[in-house]
C-alpha cells in the first residue's frame, strides 16, 4: 500500500513508519519543515502538497498524527497552539482529500481518551458519551469534530491512551523517580491509567488501515487498565526499586501547573472495537509491558 503520514517525525509516527516499511508499504511523510528527515522516507511539506495535491493521488491511506506537544506548561498561548494545531492539521487533510480525484480508502486521525472526561469509578468504551470537562477533553472534542469534516472516505478516530516505550513518550519521565529510588504513587493513586505498549500502538493503526469494516472511534488502550497505585507497584517490582509514600497532589500542581491533571486524574478506557474485530494485543497486562520496556533498567 501507499501510505502518507503527518507527524512522522514524532514518537508514534516514527515507530509507525518503521513498522509499515518493514511490512512492505511505501511511505510519504508530511511535515512542517523541509529539513525533516525520516530514514528511508520522502518528506514533503504541507505547503508543497497544497500547491500540488496530486502528489497524494494514488495513496491508499493517510495517517494524521500531527499536533503541538501537550507536554509543556499550559500557558494561554501553549493551550491555543495545542488546540489550533490539531484543528488545522485535520482541516488541511480534509481539504487535500477533497481536492483528490481518487480519494484514499481510509484516513486514520489521532485523538485522545480525554474525550470521555475523567472518573475513578466509571468504565468507558467507544459507545460512552463525550464529556467536555476540562481543557484536554475540549481539545479532543474539537479535534474529532475537525476530523469529521474529512469526506468521501472511511475515517478512523484512534483515541490514543498513554503510550509506553522505554525511550520516548511519557514513560521515561515517569520511571525516573523509581530509577533514583524515590518513586511512589501520585496523589490518591486511585486514578486510572489506560496505557498501551508502543508495539501494539503501531500494530493497531496498521490493523485499522487494513480492516475495511472498522470506522469511527477506536480506543487505542490495552484491555487491562490499572490504577496509578498498581502501576507504581508493578514498576517498582520490575525495576527492583522501592515504592515509597505517595507524592501529594498539591506538589504536582505546584510543579506542573494545570498539566498535573494528566497525572492526578484519569479514565478507565476499554478497547471494545479492537477486541470485537479480533485484534490480538501482544501486551495485555502492565506486568508484561513494563517487563519489556523497564526490565533490567
Ligand atoms: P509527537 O509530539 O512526538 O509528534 C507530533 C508531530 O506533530 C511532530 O513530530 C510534528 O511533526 C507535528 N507537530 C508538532 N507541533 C506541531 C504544530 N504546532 N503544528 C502542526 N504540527 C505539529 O506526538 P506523538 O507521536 O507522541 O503523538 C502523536 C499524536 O497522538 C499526537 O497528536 C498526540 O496528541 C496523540 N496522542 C499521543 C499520546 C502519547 O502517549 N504519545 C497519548 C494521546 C494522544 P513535524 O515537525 O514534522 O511537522
Amino acid at each position: 500500500m501507499k501510505i502518507a503520514i503527518t507527524g512522522g517525525t514524532g514518537f508514534i509516527g516514527g515507530r509507525l513508519i518503521d513498522h509499515l516499511i518493514r511490512a512492505g508499504h511505501e511511505m510519504l511523510n508530511i511535515s512542517r519543515s523541509t529539513n525533516a528527515h525520516v530514514h528511508g522516507v520522502t518528506t514533503v511539506t504541507w505547503e508543497q502538497l497544497e500547491a500540488t495535491p496530486s502528489l497524494l493521488e494514488g495513496f491508499d491511506a493517510i495517517v494524521n498524527l500531527a499536533g503541538e506537544s501537550i507536554n509543556q506548561r499550559w500557558t494561554t498561548k501553549a493551550k491555543e497552539r495545542v488546540l489550533l494545531s490539531r484543528q488545522k492539521a485535520a482541516a488541511r487533510v480534509a481539504e487535500l482529500v477533497n481536492r483528490l480525484e481518487v480519494k484514499p480508502k481510509v484516513v486514520v486521525n489521532a485523538s485522545g481518551m480525554s474525550i470521555y472526561g475523567t472518573s475513578e469509578t466509571e468504565t468507558f468504551d467507544e459507545r460512552s458519551p463525550h464529556r467536555v470537562a476540562d481543557f484536554l477533553s475540549g481539545v479532543t472534542e474539537e479535534w474529532e469534530r475537525a476530523a469529521d469534516q474529512i469526506r468521501g472516505t472511511r475515517i478512523v478516530k484512534v483515541r490514543v491512551g498513554l503510550v509506553l516505550d522505554g525511550k520516548e513518550g511519557a514513560f521515561p519521565k515517569m520511571a525516573l523517580p523509581y530509577k533514583l529510588g524515590v518513586g511512589g504513587p501520585i496523589g490518591s493513586g486511585r486514578q486510572w491509567l489506560s496505557w498501551i505498549h508502543i508495539d501494539d500502538m503501531v500494530r493497531l493503526i496498521a490493523f485499522c488501515i487494513q480492516h475495511e469494516d472498522i470506522s469511527g472511534p477506536v480506543n487505542a488502550t490495552a484491555p487491562n487498565p490499572v490504577t496509578n497505585k498498581e502501576f507504581g507497584k508493578v514498576l517498582a517490582k520490575t525495576m527492583r526499586r522501592p515504592n515509597l509514600l505517595p507524592l501529594p497532589a498539591f506538589v504536582m500542581k505546584l510543579v506542573f501547573g494545570e498539566l498535573s491533571v494528566l497525572l492526578l486524574e484519569g479514565q478507565k478506557v476499554l478497547p471494545r472495537v479492537l477486541l470485537e474485530h479480533g485484534f490480538e494485543f501482544k501486551y495485555t497486562t502492565v506486568d508484561r509491558a513494563l517487563a519489556d520496556i523497564a526490565g533490567g533498567r
